[in-house]
């Protein structure tokens, strides 16, 4: 079973999503990072980037300057669209290849998306988990994680469906508004609970 984790910036997809994925002794992968990976150098992300953009966004030892492309990608959806057009097909590729593996080897795949219901990906998955916190608790966190600014972060919250939206396309909600020791219990309960529903063979209707 491949199940995708979502939720708004800072509600705790990587917490939630790395708990799940224990709780299912399932393999995990975080899109973020493989975004990350493809923008380095020698991978076809940074490759196609260059391409398009040439050394503007580089720094002189040819890596990419990650502080100029996160103000570019704030302040100017071109370089926005043009990051998301070469990155999203990449990083989609990468996932489904990976869960092949997971077929092979008959592990189940925990999947973090932040965009999953934005970028129309959620009918690569068989489950949609969405993770909530409400939008102050949001802001808290990930200022003290990230040092980013209110501004930085209304900025990043109005590029994705508001979290209300998120959560009436799901099949399971983690309220992660409460302590640790809450997240886990909810996620060990959602893992018996699709372990239950894969021991049963159900095959989730996901249109
Ligand atoms: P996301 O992946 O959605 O951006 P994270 O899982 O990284 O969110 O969580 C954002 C921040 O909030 C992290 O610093 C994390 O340690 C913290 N955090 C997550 N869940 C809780 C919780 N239940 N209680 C307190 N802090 C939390």
């Amino acid at each position: 079973m491949n199940i995708a984790v979502t939720g708004g910036l800072g509600s705790g997809k990587s917490t939630a999503s790395r708990l799940l994925a224990v709780a299912m002794s399932a393999e995990h992968l975080d899109t973020d990072q493989l975004c990350r990976q493809q923008m380095q150098p020698g991978n076809p992300g940074f490759a196609a980037f260059s391409q398009v953009f040439g050394s503007r966004f580089l720094s002189a030892d040819g890596a990419l300057n990650k502080q100029l492309l996160r103000q570019a990608v704030f302040t100017d959806s071109g370089v926005k669209n043009e990051l998301e057009r070469i990155l999203h097909p990449l990083v989609r590729e990468e996932v489904a290849e990976y869960y092949l593996h997971c077929c092979v080897t008959e592990k189940n795949l925990v999947v973090e998306i932040p965009l999953l219901f934005e970028v129309g990906w959620q009918h690569d998955f068989a489950v949609w988990v969405v993770v909530y916190v409400p939008e102050e608790l949001c802001y808290s966190r990930v200022a003290a994680r990230d040092g980013f600014t209110a501004e930085e972060i209304q900025r990043v919250c109005a590029t994705q469906l508001p979290l209300s939206e998120k959560l009436k396309h799901a099949h399971y909600v983690i309220d992660n508004s409460g302590t640790f020791v809450s997240t886990v219990q909810q996620i060990a309960w959602l893992g018996k609970n699709l372990r239950a529903e894969i021991s049963m063979g159900n095959a989730r209707k996901t249109g």
